[in-house]
Protein backbone atom coordinates (compact mmCIF):
# COMPACT_ATOMS: atom_id res chain seq x y z
CA UNK A 1 0.00 0.00 0.00
CA UNK A 2 1.23 3.60 -1.00
CA UNK A 3 1.60 5.58 2.12
CA UNK A 4 -0.92 8.48 2.55
CA UNK A 5 0.61 12.02 2.24
CA UNK A 6 -2.04 12.87 4.95
CA UNK A 7 -2.88 10.23 7.93
CA UNK A 8 -4.54 11.86 11.01
CA UNK A 9 -5.86 9.95 14.01
CA UNK A 10 -7.94 11.28 16.55
CA UNK A 11 -7.12 14.73 15.99
CA UNK A 12 -8.66 17.04 19.14
CA UNK A 13 -9.17 20.38 18.90
CA UNK A 14 -10.15 22.74 21.64
CA UNK A 15 -10.63 26.89 21.75
CA UNK A 16 -10.57 29.34 24.76
CA UNK A 17 -10.64 28.63 28.52
CA UNK A 18 -12.41 26.97 31.61
CA UNK A 19 -15.83 26.97 30.87
CA UNK A 20 -15.66 29.05 27.75
CA UNK A 21 -13.86 26.05 25.94
CA UNK A 22 -15.01 24.63 23.30
CA UNK A 23 -14.39 21.47 20.85
CA UNK A 24 -13.99 22.45 17.94
CA UNK A 25 -12.64 19.08 16.42
CA UNK A 26 -13.47 15.51 18.43
CA UNK A 27 -11.43 13.30 17.09
CA UNK A 28 -11.08 13.11 13.68
CA UNK A 29 -9.41 10.63 11.67
CA UNK A 30 -8.88 10.41 7.84
CA UNK A 31 -5.84 9.32 5.41
CA UNK A 32 -5.88 11.22 1.94
CA UNK A 33 -3.50 8.87 -0.66
CA UNK A 34 -0.97 10.59 -3.14
CA UNK A 35 -2.43 12.74 -6.12
CA UNK A 36 -6.21 12.28 -4.96
CA UNK A 37 -8.19 15.61 -5.22
CA UNK A 38 -10.33 15.90 -2.53
CA UNK A 39 -13.63 18.36 -1.48
CA UNK A 40 -14.15 18.93 2.12
CA UNK A 41 -17.73 20.85 2.75
CA UNK A 42 -19.53 20.95 6.07
CA UNK A 43 -21.65 23.93 7.35
CA UNK A 44 -19.88 26.64 8.57
CA UNK A 45 -17.87 26.14 12.26
CA UNK A 46 -17.85 22.89 11.73
CA UNK A 47 -14.01 22.47 12.00
CA UNK A 48 -12.87 22.81 7.83
CA UNK A 49 -10.42 25.72 8.60
CA UNK A 50 -9.25 24.21 11.55
CA UNK A 51 -8.69 21.12 9.99
CA UNK A 52 -6.71 22.55 7.28
CA UNK A 53 -4.66 24.79 9.38
CA UNK A 54 -3.14 21.96 11.28
CA UNK A 55 -2.71 19.64 8.72
CA UNK A 56 -0.60 22.54 7.20
CA UNK A 57 1.41 22.71 10.24
CA UNK A 58 -0.22 26.35 11.03
CA UNK A 59 -2.15 25.28 14.13
CA UNK A 60 -1.54 23.36 16.53
CA UNK A 61 -3.82 19.99 17.65
CA UNK A 62 -3.99 19.33 21.03
CA UNK A 63 -4.15 15.36 20.62
CA UNK A 64 -3.91 12.31 18.23
CA UNK A 65 -1.26 11.90 15.79
CA UNK A 66 -1.19 13.92 12.65
CA UNK A 67 1.52 12.56 9.57
CA UNK A 68 1.55 14.15 6.55
CA UNK A 69 4.20 13.61 4.13
CA UNK A 70 6.08 11.26 5.90
CA UNK A 71 6.50 13.68 8.91
CA UNK A 72 5.30 12.89 12.36
CA UNK A 73 4.17 16.24 13.93
CA UNK A 74 4.31 14.67 17.09
CA UNK A 75 8.03 14.51 16.49
CA UNK A 76 8.66 17.22 14.05
CA UNK A 77 10.31 20.73 15.37
CA UNK A 78 9.48 24.03 14.69
CA UNK A 79 12.07 24.68 12.13
CA UNK A 80 11.69 21.52 10.60
CA UNK A 81 8.03 22.19 10.23
CA UNK A 82 8.53 25.69 8.36
CA UNK A 83 10.48 23.99 5.96
CA UNK A 84 7.99 21.51 4.80
CA UNK A 85 5.79 24.10 4.90
CA UNK A 86 7.73 26.21 2.65
CA UNK A 87 9.13 23.35 0.58
CA UNK A 88 6.06 20.79 0.37
CA UNK A 89 2.81 22.41 1.53
CA UNK A 90 0.90 25.23 -0.57
CA UNK A 91 -1.87 27.42 0.51
CA UNK A 92 -4.47 29.49 -0.91
CA UNK A 93 -7.32 31.36 0.90
CA UNK A 94 -10.28 32.74 0.59
CA UNK A 95 -8.96 36.22 1.02
CA UNK A 96 -5.98 35.45 -1.60
CA UNK A 97 -3.69 37.27 1.48
CA UNK A 98 -1.66 39.19 -1.13
CA UNK A 99 0.45 42.16 0.23
CA UNK A 100 0.39 44.92 -2.11
CA UNK A 101 3.53 46.81 -1.01
CA UNK A 102 4.99 44.34 -3.41
CA UNK A 103 4.51 43.87 -6.91
CA UNK A 104 2.73 40.55 -7.88
CA UNK A 105 6.28 39.03 -8.94
CA UNK A 106 7.28 39.98 -5.54
CA UNK A 107 4.38 38.03 -3.73
CA UNK A 108 5.32 35.09 -5.57
CA UNK A 109 8.67 34.65 -4.10
CA UNK A 110 8.07 35.57 -1.28
CA UNK A 111 8.38 32.04 0.03
CA UNK A 112 12.24 32.19 -1.34
CA UNK A 113 12.81 35.36 0.80
CA UNK A 114 13.14 33.10 4.00
CA UNK A 115 14.59 30.01 2.45
CA UNK A 116 18.76 29.99 1.27
CA UNK A 117 19.71 29.83 -2.19
CA UNK A 118 16.82 31.32 -3.39
CA UNK A 119 19.25 33.24 -6.69
CA UNK A 120 16.68 31.57 -9.18
CA UNK A 121 13.82 32.64 -7.70
CA UNK A 122 13.11 35.96 -10.10
CA UNK A 123 12.86 33.32 -12.86
CA UNK A 124 11.34 30.82 -10.94
CA UNK A 125 8.36 33.21 -10.09
CA UNK A 126 7.60 34.25 -13.57
CA UNK A 127 7.78 30.65 -14.59
CA UNK A 128 4.76 30.38 -11.71
CA UNK A 129 2.76 33.50 -13.15
CA UNK A 130 3.15 32.23 -16.43
CA UNK A 131 1.54 28.89 -15.16
CA UNK A 132 -1.83 31.02 -14.68
CA UNK A 133 -1.70 32.98 -17.16
CA UNK A 134 -0.30 36.54 -15.87
CA UNK A 135 3.31 36.97 -16.78
CA UNK A 136 2.49 40.03 -18.20
CA UNK A 137 1.42 41.37 -14.57
CA UNK A 138 4.98 40.31 -12.77
CA UNK A 139 5.38 44.06 -12.08
CA UNK A 140 1.72 45.28 -11.39
CA UNK A 141 0.65 45.37 -7.91
CA UNK A 142 -1.99 43.14 -6.31
CA UNK A 143 -4.32 46.59 -5.89
CA UNK A 144 -4.52 46.71 -9.78
CA UNK A 145 -5.80 43.11 -10.52
CA UNK A 146 -9.37 41.81 -10.61
CA UNK A 147 -10.56 39.19 -7.95
CA UNK A 148 -9.94 36.20 -10.54
CA UNK A 149 -6.40 37.73 -11.43
CA UNK A 150 -5.83 38.33 -7.50
CA UNK A 151 -6.51 34.70 -6.76
CA UNK A 152 -4.37 33.20 -9.43
CA UNK A 153 -1.41 35.35 -8.15
CA UNK A 154 -2.11 33.61 -4.65
CA UNK A 155 -2.35 29.91 -6.43
CA UNK A 156 1.20 30.93 -8.67
CA UNK A 157 2.98 31.70 -5.19
CA UNK A 158 1.80 28.24 -3.68
CA UNK A 159 2.66 26.50 -6.73
CA UNK A 160 6.18 28.74 -6.79
CA UNK A 161 7.84 26.16 -4.76
CA UNK A 162 6.11 22.87 -6.33
CA UNK A 163 4.43 21.90 -3.59
CA UNK A 164 3.03 18.04 -3.33
CA UNK A 165 0.06 18.97 -0.94
CA UNK A 166 -2.54 21.90 -2.19
CA UNK A 167 -4.55 23.18 1.12
CA UNK A 168 -6.86 25.66 -0.13
CA UNK A 169 -10.09 27.00 1.99
CA UNK A 170 -12.59 28.36 0.20
CA UNK A 171 -10.60 29.75 -2.82
CA UNK A 172 -13.40 30.39 -4.74
CA UNK A 173 -15.25 32.38 -2.17
CA UNK A 174 -14.57 35.88 -3.05
CA UNK A 175 -15.09 35.09 -7.14
CA UNK A 176 -17.63 35.72 -9.25
CA UNK A 177 -19.25 32.10 -10.31
CA UNK A 178 -16.77 32.39 -13.99
CA UNK A 179 -14.18 33.51 -12.87
CA UNK A 180 -14.41 31.08 -9.98
CA UNK A 181 -14.79 27.94 -12.33
CA UNK A 182 -11.00 29.05 -14.07
CA UNK A 183 -10.26 28.58 -10.70
CA UNK A 184 -11.33 25.44 -10.20
CA UNK A 185 -10.26 24.07 -13.72
CA UNK A 186 -6.83 25.06 -13.13
CA UNK A 187 -6.94 23.39 -9.70
CA UNK A 188 -7.83 20.32 -11.56
CA UNK A 189 -5.43 20.23 -14.15
CA UNK A 190 -2.55 20.75 -11.50
CA UNK A 191 -4.01 17.76 -10.13
CA UNK A 192 -3.47 15.59 -13.39
CA UNK A 193 -0.77 16.90 -15.10
CA UNK A 194 1.48 17.44 -11.76
CA UNK A 195 -0.07 14.64 -9.19
CA UNK A 196 -0.55 17.20 -6.76
CA UNK A 197 -2.81 16.08 -3.98
CA UNK A 198 -5.18 18.84 -2.95
CA UNK A 199 -7.70 19.19 -0.10
CA UNK A 200 -10.13 21.97 -1.07
CA UNK A 201 -12.67 23.25 1.34
CA UNK A 202 -15.55 24.41 -0.47
CA UNK A 203 -19.32 24.76 -0.67
CA UNK A 204 -19.33 24.82 -4.37
CA UNK A 205 -20.81 21.23 -5.95
CA UNK A 206 -18.69 21.74 -8.85
CA UNK A 207 -15.53 21.29 -6.67
CA UNK A 208 -17.63 18.38 -5.44
CA UNK A 209 -18.57 17.38 -8.54
CA UNK A 210 -14.91 17.35 -10.15
CA UNK A 211 -13.06 15.78 -6.93
CA UNK A 212 -12.43 11.75 -6.41
CA UNK A 213 -13.72 12.09 -2.87
CA UNK A 214 -16.26 14.34 -0.42
CA UNK A 215 -15.42 14.55 2.97
CA UNK A 216 -17.49 15.89 5.29
CA UNK A 217 -17.86 17.43 8.57
CA UNK A 218 -20.23 18.41 10.97
CA UNK A 219 -19.59 19.77 14.71
CA UNK A 220 -16.09 18.79 14.86
CA UNK A 221 -16.61 15.12 13.38
CA UNK A 222 -16.10 13.77 9.93
CA UNK A 223 -19.48 12.05 9.19
CA UNK A 224 -18.44 10.99 5.42
CA UNK A 225 -15.47 10.05 3.27
CA UNK A 226 -13.20 9.53 5.64
CA UNK A 227 -11.13 7.21 3.78
CA UNK A 228 -9.88 5.21 6.91
CA UNK A 229 -11.17 1.89 7.96
CA UNK A 230 -10.87 2.87 11.57
CA UNK A 231 -14.02 5.12 10.41
CA UNK A 232 -15.96 3.10 8.08
CA UNK A 233 -15.43 -0.39 10.36
CA UNK A 234 -18.93 -1.94 11.56
CA UNK A 235 -21.34 0.56 9.44
CA UNK A 236 -21.80 -2.32 6.48
CA UNK A 237 -24.19 -4.52 8.24
CA UNK A 238 -27.19 -2.65 8.75
CA UNK A 239 -27.28 -1.61 5.35
CA UNK A 240 -29.42 -2.31 2.01
CA UNK A 241 -32.68 -4.69 3.37
CA UNK A 242 -35.56 -3.99 5.97
CA UNK A 243 -34.98 -4.93 9.58
P1 LIG B 1 -15.26 26.24 9.43
O1 LIG B 1 -14.02 26.51 8.66
O2 LIG B 1 -15.85 24.89 9.16
O3 LIG B 1 -16.28 27.33 9.29
P2 LIG B 1 -13.63 26.76 11.76
O4 LIG B 1 -12.60 25.70 11.81
O5 LIG B 1 -13.21 28.08 11.25
O6 LIG B 1 -14.90 26.20 10.99
O7 LIG B 1 -14.20 27.01 13.21
C1 LIG B 1 -14.77 25.98 13.99
C2 LIG B 1 -15.15 26.55 15.34
O8 LIG B 1 -14.00 26.98 16.03
C3 LIG B 1 -16.06 27.77 15.25
O9 LIG B 1 -17.02 27.66 16.26
C4 LIG B 1 -15.14 28.92 15.49
O10 LIG B 1 -15.81 30.00 16.10
C5 LIG B 1 -14.10 28.33 16.42
N1 LIG B 1 -12.77 28.95 16.24
C6 LIG B 1 -12.02 28.89 15.12
N2 LIG B 1 -10.85 29.53 15.29
C7 LIG B 1 -10.86 30.01 16.56
C8 LIG B 1 -9.93 30.76 17.34
N3 LIG B 1 -8.74 31.13 16.87
N4 LIG B 1 -10.30 31.08 18.61
C9 LIG B 1 -11.48 30.68 19.11
N5 LIG B 1 -12.40 29.97 18.43
C10 LIG B 1 -12.10 29.65 17.17
MG1 LIG C 1 -13.56 28.08 7.40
Amino acid sequence: MVSPVISLRDVTKSYGQGSARTPVLRGVSLDIAPGELVALVGQSGSGKSTLLNIVGGLDKADGGEIKVLDHDYGKTGERELARLRNTSIGFVFQAFNLLDHLTCLGNVTLPAAFAAGGKDAPARGREALDRVGLSAYADRRPSELSGGQKQRVAIARALFGRPKLLLCDEPTGNLDSATGHEVIEFFQKINKDDGVTLVIVTHERRVSNIAQRVIAMRDGNIVEGAGTDVHTAGTGDDLGGPA
